[in-house]
C-alpha cells in the first residue's frame, strides 16, 4: 500500500490555491482556518478538515488559525472548547496564534448589520419563524415578501437596537437580509441574520440578546481574521452566493475570502453527525465521548489509534468534490501498519486454560528470551518466566480436534513460543466435560523453540507462567453499527446499532512485564491483535485492530 506521504499531494483545492498565489490574489498570501462549533467533540470527519487546512498552510508557507464558531448559546459549552484544543494538540497541529472566537466579533458583526440596514439591505421582520419559513417558497415555487420588508431605515434601526437591548421576547422578531424573495437559490430569499435568544453564552454571558446565524457570522469572521481560503464541506455549496453577497455589501478591501467546498468524510459502519454522537452518549448507549467504539478523536485515541495513522489516512484519501464513503478497513490498515512497526509484542492469554508440564523439574523457573518487536530488532529482547504451570488459550486445546486442527490435542506436539516443544499427554474435565487442566511433557533439547534434529511442528502457541501472570481485562469490539451504511433500510442509523458491540473478558492472564505498561500504550498481544492500555484503568486493554489485513482481502476480492 502506498500511503501517499512520499508523493506530493495534489487535488482541486491545491490547484486552486496555486492559481491564486500565481495570480497574486490576496497578494500571494494563504490563510486557512479550522472553525469547529463547540457543541461536541471532534471526530474523524473533522480530522479530514483539520488535515486539509493545516497541511495546506504548511505547504504554501501560510497560516491556519483555529476559530470557535460559537454563535449558538443553546448547545455550546467551554468543556467542548477545552476538549477540542486537547484533540487538536494530540493530532499534532498548532494553530497560528491564540484560539479565536466568533463571539469576539459580535460587536463588529452588529455594527455591520446596522450598516446593511442603513443601506436598505436588511430589515426587522415581526413574523414568527414558521410564517417566514412558509413564505420562503421552494424550488420553482415563488417566495412571498414579508409585509415588514418595506420598513423605513429609521424604524429598522430603532427596532434592531431594541432587539439588541433585550426589549422583546424570544422569537418575536428577526433581522433579515433584503435580497430577493424570488431568487432561484433559496439561501438568497431574505435569509435571517439575527435571532433573539435570552440565553447566557459561555463566553459573552448576558451581554447579548441577539445571536448571528451561521451564514451571517462565518464569512465576516473569515474577513476579520484575514482568511484567504475558507474551506468547508459540500453542504455549504448553495450558501456560497450568500457568503459572497454579504462580503460584497460591507466596507471591506477588495480581496475578500473565498469559500471552497469539499466532500465530507464518511466511513462504513460509522456515523459522524455530532448530533447523533451526542445522542449515543446521552442515552448511555456508549460509555462517554471517549468510548473506543466511537469515531471521535478521543474514542480513537483510547482505542489505540496513533494520530499519525489518522493523518496519513486523511492524506491518502485526499480531497475531492464527490461525496463518497470509505471502507473502515482502509483506516484500520493504516493503524495496523503503524502499530506493526512500533508496538511491543507481549504474551497475553484472554481465555486461560491450565497447562501442566509433568516432566519439568519441580520448582524450577526458567527465563526464556523473546524478541520485543521482530519488525524492529533495536527494541531488543526480554526475559519471560517459564515454569511447570502455564496458561494457554482455551481455543488452543481440543480433546476431539476437528479436521485441520493443528494446535494442542492428545498426542500432538506443538511449540510454545520462545520456549520449548511440548507434547500433550492428557487432560482433566469438569462435570460438564469442559477441559480444566491439560498435561504435557516438554523436550529439554528444544529450548528457544527449535528442535536440533530439525523436526517441525505445525503450530506455535502463546502462553504465560501461572505463578507469574498478572491478571486484567480485555475489551473486544465489533462494529457499533452492523450495516455498512447505518440506516439504509429504515432511514434511522440507530436502528442498525449492534447492542453487543462490546464484550469485556475478565481474568485474562498477562506476562509479568505488562504490569508496567504506560497508560495509553499500545502493544501487540501475540497472535491476538493490537491492544491499547486504558488511560485510566490499570490492566484494562482495548482491542485496537486485529492482526489480519482486512483491507488487503477486500482489495483482492474487489
Ligand atoms: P454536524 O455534525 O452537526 O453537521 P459539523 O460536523 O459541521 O456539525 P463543525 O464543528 O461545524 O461541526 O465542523 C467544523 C468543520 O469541520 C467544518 O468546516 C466542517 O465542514 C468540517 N467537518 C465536519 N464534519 C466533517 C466531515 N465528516 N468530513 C469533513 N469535514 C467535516
Ligand atoms: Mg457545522
Amino acid at each position: 500500500m502506498t500511503n501517499g506521504a512520499s508523493e506530493p499531494l495534489d487535488d482541486f483545492v491545491r490547484e486552486l490555491v496555486r492559481d491564486d498565489v500565481a495570480n497574486g490574489r490576496f497578494m500571494g498570501r494563504l490563510q486557512t482556518r479550522f472553525p469547529p462549533e463547540p457543541n461536541g467533540y471532534l471526530h474523524i470527519g473533522h480530522a479530514k478538515a483539520i488535515t486539509l487546512d493545516f497541511e495546506l498552510a504548511n505547504e504554501f508557507g501560510g497560516i491556519c488559525n483555529l476559530r470557535f464558531d460559537d454563535t449558538n448559546p443553546d448547545t455550546e459549552d467551554t468543556t467542548y472548547v477545552d476538549g477540542i484544543l486537547e484533540d487538536l494538540k494530540w493530532l499534532g497541529y498548532q494553530p497560528h496564534g491564540a484560539p479565536l472566537y466568533a463571539s469576539d466579533y459580535f460587536e463588529q458583526l452588529y455594527e455591520w448589520a446596522e450598516h446593511l440596514i442603513s443601506e436598505g439591505l436588511a430589515y426587522v421582520d415581526d413574523q414568527d419563524a414558521e410564517t417566514i419559513s412558509d413564505q420562503r417558497g421552494g424550488f420553482g415555487q415563488p417566495g412571498i415578501e414579508s409585509p415588514f420588508r418595506t420598513r423605513s431605515v429609521e424604524e429598522n434601526l430603532e427596532l434592531f437596537r431594541k432587539m439588541r437591548d433585550g426589549e422583546f421576547d424570544e422569537g418575536a422578531r428577526v433581522l433579515r437580509a433584503k435580497i430577493d424573495m424570488q431568487h432561484e437559490n433559496m439561501q438568497l430569499r431574505d435569509p435571517v441574520m439575527y435571532r433573539i435568544r435570552n440565553e447566557p453564552h459561555h463566553r459573552t454571558g448576558d451581554r447579548w440578546h441577539i445571536y448571528p446565524t451561521y451564514d451571517w457570522a462565518h464569512g465576516q469572521s473569515d474577513a476579520i481574521e484575514g482568511v484567504t481560503h475558507s474551506l468547508c464541506t459540500l453542504e455549504f455549496d448553495s450558501h456560497r452566493p450568500l457568503y459572497d453577497w454579504y462580503l460584497s455589501k460591507l466596507p471591506l478591501p477588495s480581496d475578500t475570502p473565498r469559500q471552497t467546498e469539499f466532500a465530507r468524510l464518511e466511513l462504513t459502519h460509522t456515523i459522524t453527525s455530532k448530533r447523533r454522537l451526542a445522542a449515543l452518549v446521552e442515552d448511555g448507549i456508549v460509555d462517554g465521548w471517549d468510548d473506543p467504539r466511537l469515531p471521535t478523536l478521543r474514542g480513537l485515541r483510547r482505542r489505540g489509534y496513533p494520530a499519525e495513522a489518522i493523518k496519513e489516512f486523511c492524506s491518502y484519501i485526499g480531497v475531492s468534490r464527490a461525496n463518497s464513503r470509505h471502507q473502515i478497513e482502509l483506516l484500520e490498515s493504516f493503524v495496523r501498519q503503524h502499530l506493526n512497526a512500533t508496538a511491543q509484542r507481549k504474551m497475553a492469554v484472554l481465555n486461560p486454560l491450565r497447562l501442566v508440564i509433568t516432566n519439568w523439574p519441580e520448582g524450577e523457573i526458567n527465563e526464556v528470551e523473546v524478541v520485543n518487536n521482530p519488525e524492529n530488532l533495536d527494541d531488543g529482547t526480554r526475559l519471560v518466566p517459564f515454569t511447570a504451570e502455564l496458561y494457554i488459550e482455551q481455543d488452543d486445546f481440543r480433546a476431539d480436534p476437528p479436521p485441520k486442527y493443528f494446535r494442542l490435542t492428545p498426542g500432538r506436539e506443538v511449540r510454545l513460543r520462545g520456549a520449548y516443544f511440548v507434547t500433550c499427554t492428557g487432560f482433566d474435565v469438569d462435570d460438564a466435560g469442559t477441559p480444566t487442566t491439560v498435561y504435557a511433557t516438554y523436550d529439554p533439547e528444544t529450548r528457544g523453540g527449535n528442535a536440533p534434529d530439525g523436526r517441525k511442528v505445525k503450530s506455535t502457541m502463546h502462553w504465560v507462567s501461572a505463578g507469574h501472570a498478572v491478571s486484567g481485562s480485555a475489551a473486544l469490539y465489533e462494529r457499533l453499527f452492523s450495516t455498512e451504511i447505518p440506516g439504509t433500510e429504515t432511514g434511522d442509523p440507530m436502528d442498525d446499532l449492534d447492542p453487543n458491540s462490546a464484550t469485556t473478558l475478565e481474568n485474562c492472564m498477562f506476562e509479568p512485564s505488562m504490569a508496567h505498561l504506560a497508560p495509553g500504550e499500545v502493544v501487540q498481544f501475540e497472535r491476538l491483535g493490537y491492544f491499547a492500555h486504558d488511560p485510566r484503568t490499570q490492566l484494562l486493554f482495548h482491542r485496537t485492530v486485529g492482526l489480519r489485513d482486512e483491507w488487503a482481502r477486500i482489495q483482492q476480492r474487489g
